[in-house]
């Protein structure tokens, strides 16, 4: 007896064919949904030439961010010859300083809590409504 072949599923799909993602511009047959590059040499190509790449720019930005930070205090810390040096953060904000980059914190003696950057510390106090930056030498 004929039986009708009851399957009425569509044959798999094949996975559309796609472009390597590390940029050299093949098209390629992805035997997974989750392959990306066309092989390993490609994928190991795209992670020196990408990701690597991408790590080192942000890390070369927040460097530069460091840098500028320190030399901002640098700049303000030499206005006086005191100690330390108090003064408003607005000024130094209007020359680039971002505060919320720094390399550490630590508390001093009497328990005040300083923002490091390479040659100068800060910490920033509220003072009849303004915000001013203590700068000191490190
Ligand atoms: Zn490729």
């Amino acid at each position: 007896m004929f039986v009708e072949n009851q399957n009425t599923n569509p044959p798999p799909r094949p996975i559309p064919k796609r472009e390597c993602k590390c940029g050299c511009g093949h098209n390629f047959q992805p035997n997974r949904k989750d392959q990306v590059y066309l092989n390993k040499q490609h994928a190991d190509f795209g992670y020196n030439h990408g990701q690597r790449k991408t790590k080192q720019a942000n890390r070369l930005k927040v460097e530069k961010i460091l840098r500028k930070n320190d030399l901002i205090l640098k700049k303000f810390f030499a206005l006086s010859k005191d100690p330390t040096v108090t003064i408003m953060l607005e000024n130094l904000k209007a020359d680039g300083f971002r505060s919320e980059y720094n390399i550490g914190r630590e508390k001093d003696k009497s328990g005040n809590l300083f923002f490091f950057l390479y040659n100068y510390a800060f910490r920033i106090v509220i003072r009849d409504n303004k915000k001013l930056i203590i700068i000191k030498k490190l």
